[in-house]
């Protein structure tokens, strides 16, 4: 791969400040999701690395917490510059092994730098409180200490942001890490590791282990009562599995996990506007972020006229290698992904369903799926229970308010919900009633450093982000000095 910076292609793991292999030196292979090619191997790491890891993580903590809030800042706010400096090789790295296309990519490196940015800035701002007493002589003190060390799962499909957006935070609150990136995106976390070493953080600070498959390191990270705090995005399955591994040792989690986000549209929406949000909402990433539409929700009275739109709108979609100028579709993941697109697509035809456009896989390789619409969708088929994370937009139809809130809320999950209106008195009412963490109004693309992420329901516990992303990473401590 030609990187500009050839010291951002790194391969091994990264434990106290050092570059390491797996003890027993078995590596698997990341792939290049647009073409199957080969692109590196990568340690397969276990428990004993990861004890490691954790070991250095725990060493490391003492001099970092005890460091000020604006030296950690310093050194974050690097690693910030070092992440935009490096945006073009980030990116490249990033389309190889992820496969979105270079100006997503790049709109990532920029979207997960500003993380580091962000909270570079407001861990000088972890304030305690002094309460009034309950007693004369007393006084009611609060601090806020970092809560120790962090343990970081991440997922592939934002294998830059998922990382910063957890790091930067504990890292700003004086916390150490351990990160586990995915199997197939591990080297974009290693050019991380490089920069920030770079950056100045000290060995131990940030440490990553990378494997084939997550369990023996998710043991080790939920059992190993060194780690205070789980952070983990990624399925819902094993977002509950890493719970329940925690319980053991009481430890902190935060989850980040699947979404089944509607995408309403009322009669009174700008149509125009609406076709734009879903487009963005849904076929960004190939349709693989947990925050994309899932469901389209149109009314009645709009809903062929919607459909027409959209479809001219999906149409201009280009599919292809996400390094190829002018592509804004790239691969899925990996061949289980495609599969199940494909089995919910199905699903849905057999059971009355028409795709309008799409449908099926696209030509360019193996794991290309065409942008896809389909009509006639109803709530019975799988797809609408069971998130696609794929280019597939399913329409339903609905008759009312009533209606499209009771079917935008039956669903286990609450992470992102979408909806298009005019009337002000119908935007209050249902951004109200969704049950969800993220309401887009007239909006098709949330996300930012500088507001809460995070879902309700099955979908999460916690918010990343905004000026409420520390409190995750910090735990309150009550003092009280008594006998004044
Ligand atoms: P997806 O299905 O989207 O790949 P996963 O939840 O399987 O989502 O993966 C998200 C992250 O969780 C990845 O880093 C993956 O390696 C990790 N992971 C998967 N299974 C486990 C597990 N049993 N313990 C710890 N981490 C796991």
């Amino acid at each position: 791969m030609e990187l500009n910076d050839t010291g951002l292609w790194q391969t091994l793991g990264h434990i106290n400040g050092k570059w390491v292999s797996a003890e027993n030196g078995i590596t698997f292979s990341v792939t290049d999701p647009a073409t199957g090619a080969h692109l590196a191997d990568v340690p397969d790491m276990g428990a004993s690395e990861t004890r490691l890891a954790i070991d250095a993580a725990n060493a490391a903590l003492p001099a970092w917490r005890t460091k000020t809030a604006k030296e950690r800042a310093n050194i974050l706010r690097k690693w910030f510059d070092m992440c935009m400096a490096a945006q073009e090789d980030l990116a490249l790295l990033m389309t190889r092994e992820q496969g979105k296309p270079l100006a997503e990519a790049r709109g990532e490196v920029a979207y997960g730098a500003s993380f580091l940015e962000w909270f570079a800035e407001e861990g000088k701002r972890i304030y305690g409180d002094v309460i009034p007493s309950h007693g004369a002589d007393k006084r009611i003190i609060t601090v806020k200490q970092p809560i120790g060390v962090v343990a970081a799962i991440t997922p592939w499909n934002f294998p830059m942001a998922m990382i910063t957006r957890k790091c930067a935070p504990a890292l700003a609150a004086g916390c150490t890490v351990v990160i586990k990136p995915a199997e197939d995106t591990p080297l974009t976390a290693l050019a991380l590791a490089e920069l920030a070493k770079r950056a100045g953080f000290p060995d131990g600070v940030i440490n990553v282990v990378t494997a084939s498959h997550g369990a023996d390191i998710g043991n080790e990270l939920t059992g190993n009562p060194i780690v205070r705090k789980l952070s983990f995005t990624g399925s819902t399955q094993v977002g509950k599995l890493l719970m329940r591994q925690c319980a053991d040792t009481v430890k902190k989690v935060s989850l980040e996990l699947g979404g089944n986000a509607p995408f309403i549209v009322f009669d009174d929406a700008d149509l125009d506007e609406a076709v734009a949000g879903a487009i963005a909402s849904k076929y960004r990433n190939a349709g693989q972020t947990c925050v994309c539409a899932n469901r389209i929700l149109v009314q009645e009275g709009v809903y062929d006229a919607f459909a027409e739109k959209l479809a001219a709108a999906v149409a201009r979609l280009r599919v292809g290698p996400g390094t190829e100028e002018g592509v804004t579709q790239g691969p899925l993941i990996n061949t289980k992904a495609i599969e199940k697109v494909e089995t919910l697509v199905n699903d849905a035809i057999s059971c009355g369903a028409k795709a309008v456009l799409g449908g099926a896989r696209a030509k360019p390789g193996s794991n290309f799926f065409s942008p896809t619409i389909l009509t006639g969708v109803t709530a019975d088929m799988r797809i609408f229970s069971e998130e696609i994370f794929g280019p597939v937009a399913p329409l339903f139809r609905f008759r009312d308010e009533a209606d499209a809130i009771r079917m935008a809320n039956d669903t286990p999950f609450g992470l992102a919900a979408y909806f298009y209106a005019r009337d002000i008195g119908r935007i209050w009412r249902v951004g109200e009633a969704l049950e969800y963490g993220i309401v887009g109004i007239n909006e098709g693309i949330i996300s930012t450093e500088s507001a809460p992420f995070g879902g309700v329901k099955e979908s999460g516990i916690g918010r990343e982000g905004s000026k409420y992303g520390i409190d995750d990473f910090v735990e309150i401590k009550y003092m009280c000095l008594g006998g004044l």
